[in-house]
């Protein structure tokens, strides 16, 4: 197999965020590189969707340094969609293209959502409007994908499929997927390295040996990357 040094698509070095006289980040350094997929664990409260926020650029009052290269995009745990505004119209918002639409209705096609575009917000299941959010982050075409426990109010079957629909995408565009869930079994299936956020810095870092059963792993997927 080729090996090649990937290029890094984010670079933080000593990140720190207080809120008041709580540290939450505390000299946080982390490296991305292009086409990883990364999840993120850590208990609730110790500042993965701050350090999310960060690497989105939401958070202007960081200390340290952040080098993100290229467009970000990001997918939250509840989907966010504007409700007075159609799915297509949702998945379309912020892009300038002159060919917005069309490229938000191909994005729909890619989440299998193509049936939905006409709707609204409201009418959708949770599975519906976490694959539009989906939808809405991929047509940005991130080299950084921001996931912030984006299938943790979806029942298990929905979340099954969403998981299978995010490694599609993720083998076809090849994204950096920094991915926050508190869901080992999750991580573990899903990701090539497992970060966990402890004491405001990535404490514990797991690579995922070779010979573990994945989804990813599945032929389909295989064949996507191929
Ligand atoms: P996680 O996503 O890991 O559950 P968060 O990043 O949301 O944790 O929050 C980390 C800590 O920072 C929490 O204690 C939270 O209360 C605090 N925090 C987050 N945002 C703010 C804010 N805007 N103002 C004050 N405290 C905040
Ligand atoms: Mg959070």
């Amino acid at each position: 197999m080729e090996e090649r040094l990937p290029r890094r698509v984010a670079a933080v070095r000593g990140l720190t965020r207080r809120f008041g006289d709580r540290t939450v980040l505390d000299e946080l350094d982390l490296d991305v590189h292009a086409g990883e997929f990364i999840a993120l664990l850590g208990r609730s409260g110790s500042g993965k969707s701050t350090l999310l926020r960060a690497l989105a650029g939401l958070d202007r009052d960081v200390e340290g340094g952040l080098e993100v290269t290229g467009t970000v995009a990001v997918a939250f745990q509840e989907p966010r969609l504007v409700p007075w505004k159609r799915v297509e119209a949702n998945v379309a918002l912020g892009l300038a293209a002159p060919d917005a639409a069309a490229r938000a209705r191909r994005a729909l096609e890619e989440v299998e959502l193509t049936g939905r575009a006409g709707a609204w917000p409201l009418t959708l299941s949770g599975g519906e409007a976490q694959r539009a959010s989906l939808a809405r982050a991929l047509v940005r075409e991130p080299e950084l994908l921001l996931l912030d426990e984006p299938f943790s109010a979806l029942d298990a079957l929905t979340r099954i499929t969403v998981h299978r629909l995010v490694l599609r995408l993720w083998a076809a565009h090849r994204p950096a997927v920094l991915l926050v869930t508190h869901d080992v079994d999750e991580a573990l299936v899903l990701a090539d390295r497992v970060l966990v956020l402890d004491g405001g810095r990535i404490a514990h870092e797991a690579a995922i040996s070779a010979g573990r059963p994945r989804h990813r792993d599945h032929p389909e997927l295989v064949a996507l990357r191929a």
